[in-house]
């Protein structure tokens, strides 16, 4: 992994209002600070809420942050008639640099397929935001096909309708491990990572399969990431519950 850059990102989900966002990002940045973390090899995305986009960049702007921002979702269309979505060229003029695409509860709870989530990683690199596509197996997907056939398919899909050179992040998600307090061993990540860059090595070379990074979610904490990090595929973490509590989210992006 030593050629990439970590990434260690922080998923909100429907958490915090723009309020309670700020004091969030304030208390992560003096907590780092204190810890005197440095982001020359691990990089901090935090991924809030739309409503709370914009008083989070403007925070990280005013003092000077060192964090990434990305959305945890956006439309597959650019602008119209689409009530209640948000174009990626909304994010992007609130500086993101990241967005979410196909998180498991979008595809659970708005029946988001791989062609919805293709179209939504087309619009994003259209709007030169980085996706980062998330994939990964039900507990049944688990039993009935083992750990990487779904996650492999779900990235096919997506490598299949974009090309070499676009950037993508790649999540890999164990719906089972997400939330569940029951993460993946760090041996079951680092394979299933493996796997994943396979894929993309297969499809469009190697330039692209060295360079994207490739995340394992699912009940990430302080306790657990150094585990994962180690795996030779496995360059950062994509994490929910402990991303909502400072200390805790910022012993996870001093892993080392
Ligand atoms: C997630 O939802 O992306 C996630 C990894 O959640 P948690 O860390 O809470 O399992």
């Amino acid at each position: 992994t030593a050629a990439r850059r970590a990434l260690i990102a922080g998923n909100w989900k429907m958490n915090l209002d723009h309020l309670q966002s700020i004091a969030l990002v304030q208390k992560l940045a003096w907590t780092l600070k204190d810890r005197n973390f440095q982001s020359d090899t691990v990089e901090v995305a935090v991924f809030p809420p739309f409503t709370d986009l914009r008083s989070v960049q403007t925070l990280i702007a005013a003092d000077k942050l060192d964090f990434s921002l990305g959305g945890q979702d956006l439309s597959a269309h650019d602008s119209g008639a689409h009530t209640g979505d948000i174009s990626g060229s909304f994010l992007k003029a609130l500086a993101c640099d990241y967005v979410l695409v196909g998180h498991s509860e979008r595809r659970a709870n708005h029946s988001e397929t791989d062609q919805v989530c293709l179209a939504k990683v087309q619009a994003a690199l259209r709007h030169s935001l980085t996706p980062v596509l998330c994939v990964g197996e039900t507990a049944e997907d688990l039993e009935t096909v083992g750990q990487s056939a779904v996650p492999v398919a779900q990235l096919t899909a997506v490598l299949e309708g974009i090309s070499a050179e676009d950037e993508i992040v790649v999540a890999y998600e164990p719906v089972w491990a997400i939330g569940s307090g029951t993460p993946a061993t760090a041996e079951q990540a680092q394979e299933v990572c493996g796997v994943l860059r396979d894929t993309i090595r297969t499809l469009h070379g190697d330039e692209q399969a060295d360079r994207t990074r490739i995340l394992y979610g699912g009940s990430v904490k302080s306790s657990n990431i150094a585990g994962f990090m180690r795996g030779a595929d496995v360059d950062g973490a994509l994490v929910g519950g402990a991303s909502l509590d400072s200390e805790e989210f910022a012993a996870i992006a001093q892993f080392e």
